[in-house]
């Protein structure tokens, strides 16, 4: 290999369009704007234009969102908040940061997702707020969940961290995730679809009541005008030449997400002979944008599978290795068996849009021969 393989390669994505950056990162040196101002506007309303949302929030990172997503929702300090446990942590921990009570969702095994009939489970005359993740790229069945929360007066907070630009289908027309629950966040991090040079996030919501106390609350509680409060708020900002970047990236998200797709496809069609390995599933009611190209393997084989990859240079991720219901913090005594089994057989395999065939066709090749298959 020419270049080593790498999970997320963000340089040779960035030399694809490095005149448009470098252009981007000095135009805000030269403005003197470096927190907030005229960049950080400019892309909240691009990224609003995309989503076909009227509000967006810049804000510090996707942890920080959620948090001012919940904190924007004012709930009673007996809010019940689900959520599921095999996910990253952010979910879970802004619900114990603000005291609610928690209860984990468990996933369905082929989308690793959540789903009404999981949520069925554990929901209980407390439940108030339910924040749906829309895992590795792929969206949750949202429209069976919306219908049942709004008869029960349920909030939906959705995590958009690993899906900027997936579609959800909603009845006869399809909708961008992040834009069907009362509010919906995202996430910046560099691994992310849609990626800064540091931390970055956004919350989004069609309800301008609410996407103003979201603002207030990203800026210290402010009533509109600096040194006046209303409330106790967080400091979360985006940096202008985080806002810079990103409105640059957001005209190649479409395209990079399609190039994640391609791989994706090719990964599964070179797969799809060996028992012992399940391939993502593309569910109806979603599009998946493959944040993360994640096989089960089967018979215990994972682990002696990411052995081998490692050995010829292959990186790999298990995405998440221990589920945040088994963990201190999180304990809550429930027992998930698909999210249990899950943790066991996961493996993620490099998946970026700047992957290139020659690279792919190894770790193809590495994965078969680990199987003994030519
Ligand atoms: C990355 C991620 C977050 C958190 O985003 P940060 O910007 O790192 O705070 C939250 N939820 C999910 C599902 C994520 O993947």
């Amino acid at each position: 290999m020419s270049e080593k393989i790498q999970m997320v390669d963000l340089v040779a994505l960035h030399r694809e369009i490095e005149e448009e950056l470098t252009q981007a990162l000095l135009d805000v040196y030269s403005s003197g704007h470096y927190i907030g101002g005229p960049e950080v506007t400019r892309f909240e309303a691009a990224l609003a234009h995309y989503l076909g949302v009227p509000h967006v929030v810049a804000c510090g990172n996707g942890t920080d969102a959620l948090m001012i997503a919940l904190m924007a929702l004012e709930l009673p300090s007996d809010a019940e908040i689900l959520t599921p446990s095999f996910t990253f942590v952010s979910t879970a921990e802004v619900a114990k940061l603000l005291r609610c009570p928690l209860r984990f969702v468990d996933v369905e095994l082929d989308s690793f997702n959540i789903s009404l009939e999981k949520v069925l489970e554990v929901a209980s005359n407390k439940t108030r707020v339910i924040i749906p993740v829309h895992l590795f790229g792929q969206g949750v069945n949202m429209e069976p969940l919306v219908e049942w929360a709004e008869d029960k007066g349920i909030l939906i907070v959705e995590d958009t961290a690993q899906a900027l630009g997936t579609q959800i289908r909603m009845g006869s027309e399809w909708r961008f995730a992040g834009t069907i629950g009362i509010i919906g966040t995202t996430s910046f991090y560099p691994s992310k679809n849609l990626s800064c040079m540091g931390d970055g996030g956004a919350i989004f919501t069609s309800n301008a009541e609410l996407a103003r106390k979201l603002n207030s609350i990203a800026k210290h509680g402010m009533a509109g005008e600096r040194y006046f409060y209303e409330r106790i708020g967080v400091n979360s900002r985006l940096d202008a030449i985080q806002a810079a970047i990103l409105r640059v990236k957001l005209n190649y998200l479409d395209q990079y997400n399609e190039r994640r797709r391609k791989w994706a496809k090719r990964y599964t069609e070179a797969f799809s002979d060996l028992e012992e390995v399940i391939t993502p599933v593309e569910l109806p009611h979603s599009t998946h944008i493959y944040h993360q190209y994640t096989l089960r393997v089967l018979n215990g084989k994972r682990d002696g599978l990411r052995e081998y990859l490692h050995a010829h240079e292959i990186p790999t991720m298990i995405y998440y290795p221990v589920p945040l219901h088994l963990q201190a913090p999180y304990r809550t005594g429930q027992t998930l068996p698909n999210t249990e089994r899950l943790a066991q057989e996961v493996l993620s395999l490099p998946m970026h849009p700047a992957l290139t065939e020659a690279q792919q066709d190894f770790i193809i090749e590495k994965v078969r021969a680990y199987f003994r298959k030519k």
